[in-house]
């Protein structure tokens, strides 16, 4: 038994996996596989809007919002967002980590990107204290930190719309779409593989501007998302894993998500000899990053722990130590297996 704990892309759900390989040479009849099929074909069409459907219902999407399937990963989203909503205008972003820092580079590219909060001072171990004003386009935040383990747990009450790169958490827990002016996400954390990435936006932001048609946003919409060709076998692998988190519904995902951390963090803060170093509050439920302090430790424990089938639990190549992600498809037996190790690591080393 193998547990994979890769920040992305992730593990997915053994069930999907399962029937795409079920499918894999002929999709519901056709005698033709997904990847073969064209993007107009009626049963991709049939993928296509199905999954649209399940996003919606999932997030429980006002109808005002345009649902989009697009390529390049959160990081084209890093540009495409400014490009389209605020041009050459100002954009106001809170800094919690690297993800974040990356947007607003890439905003800075095209707009007169500022920051507005910050944790950088304190290692980005907290959430910022949040901006109460703005007359920014738009305020972004990153709302699960990937690499740093914090997540916001309340919104910046300001009067511009929000936009947010929820990559790492969307669908692990409920969230009010109404209160966000766009949300994007690649695919490859909780939501399929890596190749797609969603963005969920109100209609009214969208406008006719001088971009190239791929930045385009209206584009996308009025073509719904078919005006070039999408990652039409990330979009059907995706489109399973929201049909198996429409079984269990977002809300008790989410009940399980906060068992699944509480058990890991109650687990590091018992621990002489690994640390979570994040504000207790501030605490991510997907991305927990643990370190004995020790880097030839770290290394001794990561090599233990793959003896034992738990594997990917290197932290970012830019903090190091450890990190164990537990997006939706992590089991509760894969967090209680690490939570097993993480003791008997700690016994046999004492
Ligand atoms: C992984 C990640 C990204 C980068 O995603 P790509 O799809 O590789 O561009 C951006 N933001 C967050 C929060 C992430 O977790």
């Amino acid at each position: 038994m193998l547990y994979n704990f890769s920040a992305g892309p992730a593990m997915l759900p053994k069930p999907v996996l399962l029937e795409a390989q079920r499918d894999m040479l002929s999709y519901d009849g056709t005698s033709l596989s997904v990847l073969e099929m064209s993007h107009r074909s009626e049963p991709f069409l049939s993928i296509r809007n199905e999954a649209e459907q399940l996003v919606r219902d999932l997030l429980f999407v006002p109808d005002d919002y345009e649902v989009l399937f697009l390529q390049g990963g959160a990081t084209l989203q890093f540009a495409m967002v400014p490009m389209n909503l605020a041009p050459g205008g100002r954009v106001d972003f809170i800094e919690t980590g690297l993800w974040s820092e990356r947007a607003f580079a890439d905003a800075a590219c095209v707009s007169d990107a500022h920051v507005v909060a910050s944790s950088k001072a304190d290692a980005y171990q907290s959430i910022p204290t949040l901006p109460a004003a703005s007359d920014a386009a738009y305020v972004h935040l990153t709302l699960n930190n990937t690499l740093e383990g914090t997540r916001f747990t309340s919104l910046p009450d300001v009067a511009p719309p929000l936009v947010a790169d929820a990559s790492s958490c969307l669908f692990s827990e409920p969230i009010d779409v109404s209160r966000f002016g766009l949300i994007y996400a690649g695919a490859q954390k909780n939501i399929g593989p890596a190749g797609l990435t969603l963005v969920i936006v109100r209609k009214e932001l969208l406008r006719a501007g001088s971009l190239p048609s791929y930045l385009r946003y209206d584009l996308h919409a009025k073509n719904d998302s078919l005006y070039n060709t999408p990652p039409t076998y990330s979009l059907y692998l995706s489109m399973l894993v929201l049909r198996w988190i429409k079984q269990t519904g977002v809300g008790r995902i989410h009940t399980q998500n906060k068992m699944k951390a509480k058990l890991l963090y109650e687990t590091l803060d018992a621990s002489n000899l690994f640390h979570n170093r994040v504000l207790k509050k501030d605490r991510s439920l997907m991305n927990v990053p643990f370190s004995t302090g020790d880097e030839e430790r770290d290394a001794s424990f990561l090599r233990y722990a793959k003896e034992h089938g738990l594997i990917n639990l290197e932290g970012h190549r830019s903090v190091g130590g450890m990190r164990a992600s537990i997006y939706n498809a992590m089991p509760l037996d894969g967090v209680e297996a690490l939570c097993a190790v993480i003791n008997r690591y700690e016994k046999e080393m004492s």
